[in-house]
């Protein structure tokens, strides 16, 4: 059988890093995962091996056109000492609507959750264990084939890496402050917004260095169209309590379909609290503000779960969100998902695995 995962772990075993002073993404375990696909022989040779810089030829067609997709999710470290994957059937079916929209081979989804499974579970000794930290799991899809034509490559590569990970943001829990971009947009209808690809970061870059320039921690996107609508936060989905009521943006084709945000939308609807996935505009929202009816707003997203935003900048006009400090909502949100995800809190919607 093709799909065999073959497993050669690293002879050299790296110092593992002080859980207590992990940052983010720098560190990466010992072994990595690899799979290839050749055009008339499918994905084969799936294969575990030491992490290692890979070949790469110069005339790779990722390297000219960005045929690439990848996901981010991670494995967390129970009470007991054992480790929980959160919802990585998702990030399957994600890939999957990715890689259609990139011309990429399709991989078997239990497949791919299965070498998730298996490299994790033989670096699982790098998960670390404090409160806030976990192994980060990056699987990604790149196009191999020399070739200097536009077309879809012939040949990829599968990769997965891990890396041991501290908190997103050096704030914690804190809230950020948030520059509503009207110059720079981040998707338009019929692109790739719903796509977890790697050139829609490149093209967020500048934005996000503008924003930092002018003293924010990240920028909220308005539509591409007529820059009125609110989109998404930095690299995360955007939620806005308004008069008792959970705003956030439809899967519309524009918007990355973000694991946490279902989440978010279905703890909110078990809890009775009334969500709208509906287009609304950045008028709208100060307009809610300037009538005392905005209580919270927050980004979600696998890399720091909840963010809750205590200040927004549009224009020349500023608005301070909960006093600039974290809403009840955002909270409860917080840790109702961070305590399904270390098993601490029932899994009454059979969102994890073990492993
Ligand atoms: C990955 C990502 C998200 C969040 O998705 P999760 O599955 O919750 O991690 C949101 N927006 C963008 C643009 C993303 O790339």
């Amino acid at each position: 059988m093709k799909y065999d995962i073959e497993i050669t772990k690293s002879m050299n075993p790296k110092e593992k890093p002080d859980p207590a002073v992990l940052g983010f993404g720098d560190i990466f375990t010992d072994d990595m995962f690899i799979m290839d696909y050749d055009e008339g022989e499918g994905w084969h040779d799936a294969r575990i091996v030491p992490y290692a810089p890979i070949e790469l030829d110069p005339a790779a067609s990722v390297l000219h056109y960005a045929q690439e997709t990848f996901e981010g999710l991670k494995a967390y470290r129970t009470a007991g000492g054992g480790l929980k994957l959160f919802r990585p059937d998702m990030n399957a079916k994600r890939t999957a609507r990715t890689s259609d929209r990139l011309c990429i081979p399709p991989i078997d989804e239990g497949f791919y959750v299965d070498a998730i499974r298996a490299l994790v579970d033989v670096d699982r000794d790098w998960t670390p264990d404090i409160d806030g930290t976990s192994l980060y799991i990056r699987p990604f899809i790149i196009a191999t084939e020399p070739f200097l034509g536009v077309r879809p490559s012939r040949r990829y590569k599968f990769i997965i890496i891990l890396s041991p990970v501290g908190p997103y943001y050096k704030e914690g829990l804190a809230p950020t402050k948030i520059f509503v971009e009207d110059e720079y947009t981040r998707a338009a209808p019929g692109g790739t917004g719903y796509a977890k690809v790697g050139g829609n970061y490149a093209a967020s870059l500048k934005a996000q260095m503008k924003a930092h320039e002018l003293g924010f921690t990240q920028v909220l996107w308005l539509d591409g169209v007529e820059r009125k609508y609110v989109e998404e936060i930095g690299t995360s989905n955007a939620f806005f309590v308004m008069n008792g009521e959970v705003w956030t943006a439809p899967l519309a084709g524009t918007i990355l379909p973000g694991v946490t945000r279902d989440s978010v939308i279905t703890l909110l609807k078990d809890w009775g609290v009334p969500v709208r996935e509906e287009r609304f505009t950045i008028s709208e929202v100060f307009a809610a503000s300037e009538a005392g009816e905005l209580s919270e707003v927050f980004a979600s997203g696998t890399a720091a779960v909840i963010s809750p935003v205590g200040e927004l900048r549009w224009k020349d006009r500023s608005i301070t969100i909960s006093g600039g400090d974290i809403g009840d909502l955002s909270q409860r949100l917080y840790d109702e998902i961070t305590g399904i995800q270390s098993g601490r809190l029932p899994d009454t919607h059979g969102w994890t695995v073990d492993l």
